[in-house]
């Protein structure tokens, strides 16, 4: 049997739909042999809807810490989606360090004061190659700051089917050599295939530019409802090997380790 990992995924301390004892439940029933909670938090902090305050974090730290204990059937690992806003540095560093993550999610989702994934009019009348430009740069110089461990959804922009004419690759390119350079990992979200995108992200087609410049990967969901934990995880992995990669990425305590793909 295959060792599957889940490290993105919501619940109530944020904008998903059941707390995390229900998501070890479907983990567990789903057959996972790691699970990892990524609350949503943006070190701009505030009172969104989609993101938990900075107020919760000790409570959603010992919640998980707890579960920990409670259930050695299965590791649980501690995260955060945590966005990358440029400018807020300190206080990305300084949530960092005040719990015992295992790893730390970096995402962006806010083109300057929009965020690209909510709806469709934030494309609309725009130059869409300049948007995948700006993203794609962003999610760079995110992977650049050593906050992260892993870079969320890295091609998030292609959600709502707005492509550009132009050929791409050199993006992926640009991204590929950044998270090379930089160490950091990135995942194969399969969330996208409940999205109108239809599928994951980052582009199938360009996996193997990631593979060879040997980018550590793993699986995740992105599940904001307990019964999408692990979904699609199959056809992911497959995905992978015939992308070239051999390998997958588990994380504890910050620290990275490699696993065969089997
Ligand atoms: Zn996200
Ligand atoms: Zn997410």
């Amino acid at each position: 049997m295959i060792y599957k990992t889940d490290y993105h995924i919501h619940t109530t301390y944020s904008d998903g739909r059941e707390g995390p004892e229900a998501c070890i439940a479907a983990a567990l029933k789903y057959g996972l042999s790691e699970i990892g909670f990524s609350d949503h938090l943006t070190p701009a902090g505030g009172q969104l809807k989609w993101t938990m305050g900075h107020d919760r974090l000790p409570e959603y730290a010992e919640h998980i810490l707890r579960l920990k204990k409670l259930h050695p059937e299965i590791a649980v690992r501690m995260g955060l989606e945590l966005d990358y806003l440029p400018g807020m540095e300190k206080v990305t560093a300084g949530i960092i360090d005040a719990f015992p993550f295992d790893y730390i999610i970096g995402s962006v989702h806010y083109l300057g004061d929009e965020t690209v994934d909510l709806g469709p009019e934030f494309y609309k009348g725009k130059d869409i190659i300049e948007i995948y430009e700006n993203y794609f740069n962003l999610v760079c110089e995110a992977a650049s700051t050593g906050f992260y461990d892993i870079m969320g959804h890295a091609d998030l922009v292609r959600i709502h089917r707005f492509r550009p004419e132009e050929d791409i690759t050199h993006l992926y390119s640009m991204m590929a050599s950044a998270f090379e350079i930089h160490d950091v990992a990135f995942e194969l979200n399969t969330n996208g295939r409940n999205k109108p995108l239809h599928d994951f992200y980052p582009d199938r087609k360009y996996l193997s530019l990631f593979a060879e410049h040997g980018v550590p990967v793993c699986v995740n969901s992105d599940a904001h409802y307990p019964e999408r934990i692990g979904q699609y995880s199959d056809e992911a992995y497959e995905l992978l090997k015939l992308s070239g990669y051999t390998e997958m990425a588990v994380f504890k305590d910050r620290e990275r380790y490699m696993i065969p793909l089997v």
